[in-house]
């Protein structure tokens, strides 16, 4: 296990679309581990592997809920229900915020670290973190989310 660097906006890696995993590898066991520590030392609630250099279409997720830690390989969104327009920030744009509309309610598949697919649906804060950090695994960030009337501020 250790720590990588979490790419800022500057990166253009960041911009780049992620491609899906194939090998259930060790290699991606350690990823996932590396992608573990890295968001508890961020206090994050989730991860994109692009976040850090790394273009896979692997995501984590720890919103504090029920739902307890996620690991979301080549995940999909299969549903989305409803609206919410709130406040939203990335580990990758520090200090920069922004009230975005997501869905309210989003159901996804996606494959764990051994490749067996696998169901979830959340809302609230679940939903718009995963909205969020699919959009990373296509080059999308949430300053290109915002609510209609919305704009990007630092604190
Ligand atoms: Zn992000």
């Amino acid at each position: 296990m250790a720590l990588r660097k979490i790419r800022t906006e500057e990166d253009e890696v960041l911009k780049k679309i992620s491609k899906p995993v194939v090998n259930f590898d060790a290699k991606l066991q350690i990823l996932l581990g590396d992608m573990k520590d890295t968001l508890a030392k961020a206090e994050g609630v989730g991860l994109a592997a692009v976040q850090i250099g790394i273009l896979r279409r692997v995501v984590i997720i720890d919103v504090g809920d029920s739902h307890g830690f996620m690991e979301l390989i080549n995940p999909e969104i299969i549903e989305r229900r409803g609206e919410q327009r709130e406040n939203e920030g990335c580990l990758s744009l520090p200090k920069k915020w922004g009230v975005t509309q997501r869905p309210m309610w989003v159901k996804f598949r996606a494959q764990d670290r051994t490749g067996k697919w696998y169901e979830a649906e959340g809302e609230g804060l679940f939903a718009r973190c995963v909205c969020h950090e699919l959009d990373h695994l296509d080059g999308i960030v949430f300053t290109q989310r915002l609510a209609e009337g919305e704009r990007v501020y630092k604190d």
